[in-house]
C-alpha cells in the first residue's frame, strides 16, 4: 500500500507568525485585565467553546433556567453574523449581549473588554462566553474567564477529541453532549471519556443529554456552582 505523503507546517512557515506573536502577547495582557473586572465585581466567568451544533446555547439556556433563582446571569454570546442565541438565551431569563465577529472565527479578550462594558457588572454575579463555533483558534485567545468549558457532540463522530488536542488542553470541564444519540452514531461514549483523560488528566468530564435531561447536576457540580 503506497504510503500517505504529509505536509507538515513548521510554525516558522506561517505567514505572519510575527505578527500573531504580538497579537497573542496582546490578548493575554487584556485577558488578565478583563479577570481583574471580573473578580473585583465577584463575577465568576465561564469560556463557553466547541463547534457548531455541539449544544452551546443548548446547555447555556439549560443552566439559565436552573440557576437562574440562584445567580443573576448574563451573557455574551458571540457568532459570526447571526443573533439567534442572544435571542435563546433572552427568552430563557438572562440579559444577553451579542458579539458578531463577522469573519472573525473566535473571540479575543478586546472584545470581552468591549463587551462587559455594556453590562451593568454590580447587577450579575454569573457570566457565560459562548464563543464562536469553532474548536480549533478559540485556543488560543484566552478570555480572561474562570473556567474554560468545552462542549463536543457524539454527533461529531468518533475522532473529535483527539483531533482537537490544544483546545482540549485548554479546557477546565469537557462536556460530551447528545449521548442519548451515541449508539445511532457508532460512537463510544466511554472512548470520548478515555481520550479526554489522555490529553488532559486534569480536566473534569461531564456526559450530558439536554433532550433527555441528563447530566446537567454533574454540570452543576463541575462548575462549582
Ligand atoms: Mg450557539
Ligand atoms: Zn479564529
Amino acid at each position: 500500500m503506497q504510503k500517505n505523503k504529509i505536509l507538515k507546517v513548521d510554525e516558522g512557515e506561517i505567514l505572519d507568525i510575527e505578527i500573531e506573536e504580538d497579537l497573542l502577547k496582546a490578548n493575554k495582557e487584556l485577558a488578565s485585565v478583563n479577570r481583574k473586572t471580573f473578580d473585583l465585581n465577584n463575577i465568576k466567568s465561564v469560556n463557553v467553546m466547541g463547534a457548531i451544533g455541539s449544544g452551546k446555547t443548548s446547555i447555556i439556556q439549560w443552566l439559565i433556567k436552573e440557576l437562574k433563582n440562584k445567580y443573576k446571569i448574563a451573557v455574551i454570546a458571540g457568532d459570526v453574523t447571526t443573533g439567534i442565541d442572544a435571542e435563546r438565551i433572552k427568552e430563557a431569563g438572562a440579559e444577553s449581549i451579542q458579539i458578531n465577529t463577522g469573519r472573525g472565527c473566535h473571540l479575543d479578550a478586546l472584545m470581552i473588554r468591549k463587551a462587559i462594558k455594556k453590562l451593568n457588572l454590580k447587577e450579575i454575579n454569573l457570566l457565560f462566553i459562548e464563543n464562536v463555533g469553532n474548536l480549533i483558534c478559540p485556543a488560543d485567545f484566552p478570555l480572561g474567564t474562570h473556567l474554560n468549558m468545552v462542549v463536543v457532540s457524539v454527533t461529531e463522530g468518533p475522532y473529535m477529541i483527539i483531533k482537537h488536542p490544544f483546545i482540549i488542553k485548554e479546557a477546565d470541564i469537557v462536556v460530551i453532549n447528545k449521548i442519548d444519540l451515541a449508539d445511532q452514531m457508532e460512537v463510544n461514549v466511554n472512548k470520548l471519556v478515555k481520550d479526554v483523560g489522555r490529553i488532559n488528566s486534569s480536566a473534569k468530564v461531564v456526559t450530558t443529554s439536554v433532550k433527555e435531561g441528563i447530566g446537567l447536576n454533574g454540570l452543576i457540580e463541575a462548575l462549582k456552582l
